[in-house]
């Protein structure tokens, strides 16, 4: 469609790999203009975790609005938010046994961190907050700077200042822990690093190429953090609502962060949400502090309610989303075996892997390869050398064993430079030649 190419600024990014015109969208799939049916490894970069127009959700939006409940209200007390926190108190906080302060923010990922740094610092009056290599926070201002991309970095046009960055797990070899360094720097008067607020951390990278920290280096964080008593900041924005098995990604690791953000996937319907999770002796905002006009997403909360009646009443969800996890490991190292000759990795955890290519060229043609066979599935990492599998967490057995098989077979088939060999899979479609990229 012209329009696009017309009106429509640069800044545009997905739509730049996936050019088509889509116009509807169930659960796994979403449909072009034209008809055309695509398997959806993207799932909104994880906010669609249960799906597109899941119909559980839409049909309790539906007599929401038939009914006339609240669509905006500022951050006014609704029926609809009243019934979320219940909710979310009721069956996400007290069975973990988590007592925190909920607090709605603008309704982007970038806001609730921009409000869990502003009250980090503003209760432990010190300006510093560590943040790690491959990190993404947002792009704002205050979680670009926590960001480590320079792509997005760069973009700022002032000094992005106030933090300060650290090696991840893993960013200086196996074998190494990190968190060492960082207990010696906060241990030495002369290292340089000012006494931090907080540290701010995704348990695994998203945007940073699915880099998943070891269990033990996320305790070893809460051991050093808890020394030098700076607040730990989980991040928990595309890792949360289930990505990783449990509904947080820190479970597993039994930390107990200060504060917890949430999004993306909070909505649960793709509908604009974000909140930060805090200890209570943290809430010591002043009214209207940090406020925004948008706090009162009342059909987020109405969708977020049902999806977590729907999903984390039990553990029923929680195990399937470790079963299909399990098959996802298993294909994806079988995969890496057959075709990466020892330089393809896989990493991730729960539902939320890749396969490292190494180069993006390469991560690319895979992809690109994988859209002709319509599925999409996008890159992350620096150079977007990761291939980042992200489907909904509802996908059927059937349907996510066609996405691997996919990206399978486009990986066989931009290793050898093949034709694309059409399969018995419905959207398996493409005859074009390619050449090889070296594996
Ligand atoms: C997506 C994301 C954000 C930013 O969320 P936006 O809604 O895009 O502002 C922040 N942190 C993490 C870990 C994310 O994945």
């Amino acid at each position: 469609m012209k329009i696009f190419d017309e009106i429509e600024s640069e800044v545009q990014s997905y739509a730049r790999s996936f050019p088509r015109v889509f116009n509807k969208a169930q659960a796994e799939f979403l449909y072009d203009e034209e008809g055309n049916r695509y398997l959806d490894f993207l799932a909104g970069a994880g906010t669609l975790n249960y799906g597109h127009n899941n119909p559980l959700l839409k049909e309790k939006l539906m007599e929401y609005i038939n009914n006339d409940g609240i669509t905006h209200g500022l951050d006014l007390h609704t029926k609809a938010k009243g019934e979320f926190l219940q909710t979310f108190n009721e069956k996400i906080l007290k069975p973990r046994g988590m007592e925190y302060i909920v607090q709605f923010t603008g309704p982007t990922g970038t806001n609730a961190v921009e409000a869990a740094m502003k009250i980090a610092r503003n209760v432990t009056g010190q300006q510093n907050i560590v943040t790690f290599t491959n990190g993404f926070h947002g792009v704002s201002l205050g979680s670009l700077a926590a960001t480590g991309n320079s792509h997005h970095r760069d973009a700022a046009g002032v000094s992005l200042n106030g933090t300060h960055r650290m090696p991840y797990d893993g960013y200086l070899g196996e074998g190494i822990d990190t968190t060492a360094y960082l207990d010696k720097v906060l241990s030495d008067s002369s290292s340089g690093i000012n006494s931090p607020a907080a540290v701010i951390v995704e348990t695994v990278q998203g945007e940073g190429g699915i880099n998943a920290a070891t269990l033990e280096w996320l305790r070893n964080l809460q051991t050093v953090c808890r020394k030098y008593k700076i607040l730990l900041i989980v991040d928990d924005i595309q890792a949360g609502c289930g990505r990783t098995g449990d509904y947080f990604s820190f479970e597993e690791a039994g930390i107990e962060p200060d504060i917890i953000t949430l999004s993306k996937s909070l909505g649960g319907y793709g509908l604009p949400f974000a909140v930060v999770l805090m200890k209570p002796e943290l809430d010591q905002w002043k009214p209207g502090e940090h406020n925004g006009t948008f706090r009162g997403n009342n059909f987020a909360f109405v969708t977020a309610k049902a999806a977590i009646d729907q999903y984390w009443s039990d553990d029923r969800f929680s195990n399937e989303i470790k079963r299909k996890g399990q098959y996802i490991s298993e294909r994806l190292n079988a995969i890496v075996e057959q075709y990466g000759e020892g330089n393809f990795t896989t990493r991730g955890r729960g539902m939320f892997q890749g396969i490292n290519c190494i180069n993006g060229e390469l991560a690319g043609a895979i992809t690109h390869k994988a859209f002709k066979k319509r599925l999409i599935i996008e890159t992350s990492g620096a150079d977007d050398q990761v291939v980042k599998f992200l489907c909904p967490l509802i996908i059927s057995d059937e349907n996510l064993k066609k996405g691997v098989d996919i990206v399978e077979q486009a990986i066989k088939e931009v290793c050898a430079g093949e034709e694309s060999i059409p399969a018995e899979i419905d959207y398996f479609d493409d005859q074009e030649e390619e050449q090889a990229v070296n594996c």
